[in-house]
Order: C-alpha cells, then sequence, then structure tokens
C-alpha cells in the first residue's frame, strides 16, 4: 500500500538531538531554539518567531494575547482544522464561521465584511493547502474596522504572497499574529511542533511572557529585572531543546524537501490534467498573486458519489488517498451550541475534495502508477 504520508528525516536529527543532551541545555529556549527562531525571521520577514510545542498551542497563545473573553466574536473559516477556532472557543468566543470560495477552499475573502460586528474582536484566515488568501483584501478589512488578524498559517511554511504594491511576502508575516505547524504531516517537522510569528511587535512583551508560564523570565535571562516572578496569565508553550534540535534539521534539508515536493506537485499536476478535465474533475487552484509550497495535492470530485468510488477504486491499486476536513459549521460540537445557517462551498469541499499521496520519499515507480490509477477511472 503507499500510504498517504510518511514523514521525512534528514538523517542529522539525532546528532543534533546528542548534542543538545551534551549541551546540558534540554528544557526549552535554547542555543537550538534560538537558532530556528532567527533562521525563521530572517527567510520569513517575521518580526519575532517563538518556537511553541504546535500549532495549535501557538493559536491559544493568540486567544490570550487578543484577550478573548466571553460574548467576544471571532470569525474563522469553516473549511479547516478544529484548533483554528478551539483556541478562541477555550476562552468563550462564540465563533462566526465564514464560507469558502467557490474556486479554491480557502474562506471568501468577500464574504467576512458581512460578518463583521460590534463584538468581532479577531479574523483567523487559513491558508489552504498553502495557498494565500487575498491578504490586501484581508488587511484593509483589518485597517478599516480595527480588528487584527491572526493568520493560520500551519500549511504555509515557504509560501508567499505578491500584494498591489508589489511586494512579496512570507505567509505568516503579514497578519498582526500567525501560527505555523511542524506536526509530521507538514512539509518540515519535529513530530509535533510550531511556531508563534508576531508580526506586530505590541504583542511581543506579554508573549514572551505568556510563553513561559505567565513570568518574566526573558527579561530576567536579558539583566532588564534582578528578579522574576508571575506577572501575568500563560502556560507552557515552549518546546524542549530535543524538539528544536530535531527541527533544526529539518530547517537544514528545507530547500531539497521543498523542491522535490514541488516536482513531485507538478508531475501530477501536468499528467492529470486531461484526464481530470474528462471526468468533471477539478485540479487544485493557485489563486492570483499566491506561490505554491506544495504542501498538499488535491482532486475535486463533482460529488460525494464519485469521491467514495475513487477512495474505493484507488485502495483496490494500493493507493491510499484521504479526504480532509469535515466543515466546523456542520460539526457535532459546534451545532450543540450554536445552529449557524449552512455554508454550501464548505460542504462542497468536505464531500468532493480528495488528497493524494505527497511526500519526500515518495519513489518515481509510486507516482507512476498513482497516475496510471487514476487514469484507469472513469
Ligand atoms: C495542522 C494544522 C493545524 C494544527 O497544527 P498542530 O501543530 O497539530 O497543532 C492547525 N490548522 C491547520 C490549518 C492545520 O493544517
Amino acid at each position: 500500500m503507499i500510504p498517504f504520508n510518511i514523514p521525512y528525516t534528514t538523517g542529522k536529527e539525532l546528532q543534533y538531538i546528542q548534542k543538545a543532551i551534551q549541551s546540558g541545555h534540554i528544557s526549552g529556549n535554547g542555543s537550538y531554539t534560538k537558532m530556528c527562531q532567527e533562521y525563521f525571521e530572517a527567510r520569513l520577514g517575521i518580526r519575532k518567531a517563538l518556537l511553541t510545542t504546535s500549532c495549535t498551542d501557538a493559536l491559544e497563545m493568540c486567544a490570550l494575547l487578543l484577550n478573548i473573553d466571553k460574548g467576544d466574536e471571532v470569525i474563522v473559516p469553516s473549511y479547516t482544522f478544529v484548533s483554528s477556532a478551539l483556541a478562541f472557543v477555550r476562552q468563550g468566543a462564540k465563533i462566526i464561521f465564514a464560507d469558502s470560495r467557490g474556486d479554491h477552499p480557502g474562506v471568501d475573502e468577500d464574504q467576512i465584511e458581512q460578518l463583521i460586528s460590534s463584538k468581532t474582536k479577531a479574523i483567523i484566515i487559513v491558508h489552504y493547502a498553502g495557498v494565500a488568501c487575498d491578504m490586501d483584501k484581508i488587511m484593509s478589512l483589518s485597517e478599516k474596522y480595527h480588528i487584527p488578524i491572526v493568520e493560520d498559517a500551519a500549511q504555509s511554511i515557504d509560501s508567499f504572497y505578491v500584494s498591489k504594491a508589489g511586494d512579496r511576502k512570507a505567509l505568516g508575516s503579514i497578519g498582526h499574529l500567525a501560527a505555523f505547524s511542524f506536526h509530521e504531516t507538514k512539509n518540515i517537522q519535529c513530530g509535533e511542533g510550531g511556531l508563534l510569528a508576531i508580526n506586530d511587535l505590541r504583542f511581543l512583551p506579554r508573549a514572551e511572557i505568556i510563553w513561559e508560564k505567565g513570568t518574566n523570565r526573558a527579561k530576567f535571562f536579558r539583566g532588564e529585572v534582578n528578579k522574576y516572578g508571575w506577572v501575568d496569565t500563560g502556560s507552557s508553550f515552549l518546546p524542549s531543546e530535543i524538539l528544536a534540535a530535531f527541527l533544526w534539521a529539518q530547517i537544514e534539508a528545507m530547500d531539497s524537501i521543498q523542491q522535490r515536493r514541488k516536482e513531485i506537485w507538478n508531475i501530477y499536476n501536468r499528467e492529470l490534467l486531461e484526464w481530470a478535465a474528462g471526468i468533471n474533475v477539478k485540479l487544485p487552484k493557485i489563486t492570483d498573486n499566491a506561490s505554491n509550497n506544495a504542501h498538499m495535492f488535491y482532486l475535486i470530485c463533482s460529488d460525494l458519489e464519485q469521491r467514495t468510488s475513487l477512495i474505493r477504486h484507488l485502495k483496490n491499486h494500493g493507493i491510499m488517498a484521504v479526504f480532509h476536513y469535515q466543515s466546523l459549521h456542520a460539526s457535532e460540537y459546534y451545532r450543540s451550541i450554536n445552529k449557524d445557517r449552512d455554508l454550501n462551498n464548505a460542504n462542497y469541499y468536505s464531500s468532493c475534495l480528495l488528497r493524494l499521496p505527497l511526500y519526500f520519499s515518495l519513489k518515481e515507480e509510486d507516482i507512476w502508477h498513482i497516475i496510471d490509477s487514476l487514469k484507469a477511472f472513469s
């Protein structure tokens, strides 16, 4: 069976973990953590990066930094992972779900404005498959209504957006705050891991405190205060040096990982074009001004029935292809607290989207087996 994903390891992870252990600093915020953070700040143009133990944790930090409280509303796309909403629900927010675009599973930027009310405290956007939302539209809404933007950039490492003004910016460097994931299913990974990007530096002093259990430890180590103590809310959001050392090995290999993923993506895209058009299946769209980081290659079937038989067909050919999110607005948990209007495009992707295997070590012969097997489906 060709699996949907095999997490890639470079071979250097153990060596760096051993170094971390030998250094005697194994808890968080040591030299590997600092190396990773400085790397992402420089490469992605993030003002300040803090490693976290997951993207979910980074989103929870965002909810604390934005003082989300009972009665506040937070706008979140429905077609996303649970964490994009959960981090804010935990603080008591009411989630106002936004629908996807008709031509792309990402949020429909033109429908956000009508969801804004006097209670809206934040807008969360998700760059689905690492493909940028229209950040010019999103950031101008933010300015017009003075509402902060959080980018859920979990899938968006090394992906970019070209603004109307012509600036090429990394995803995760545009919103006030952003969250990345290094879960084993993402392009670069450390098992479980994440990163909080702070692009509006007003959030930085509190972020450092929230990151380290509500203490001003960071200030103490910079010599800015002569003792450290409990000054705010927070939790233990920072990963150990073991994880940061693992991640450093992945960072070193990032360019070759990305190059191979893009090659595989392009083979799929080129070879499946004609077949897909013939049976009314859509291939992924790269929206205007967005780049492609080859996080995902998906098909959009014409209906649930076609997707179900395609999954079965591929399984019979030894291939694991999997669908993706079930819209959050229609989830059991959300419907128990709130019965919203229905969101047709989110429902459409829930029923019709199918993801193909895409990982660094996917063998050439397997790629062609997947393509030939798809072509045998009509
Ligand atoms: C993977 C993912 C997450 C969760 O990331 P973790 O690091 O597992 O917490 C959140 N949002 C999106 C869009 C994701 O793809």
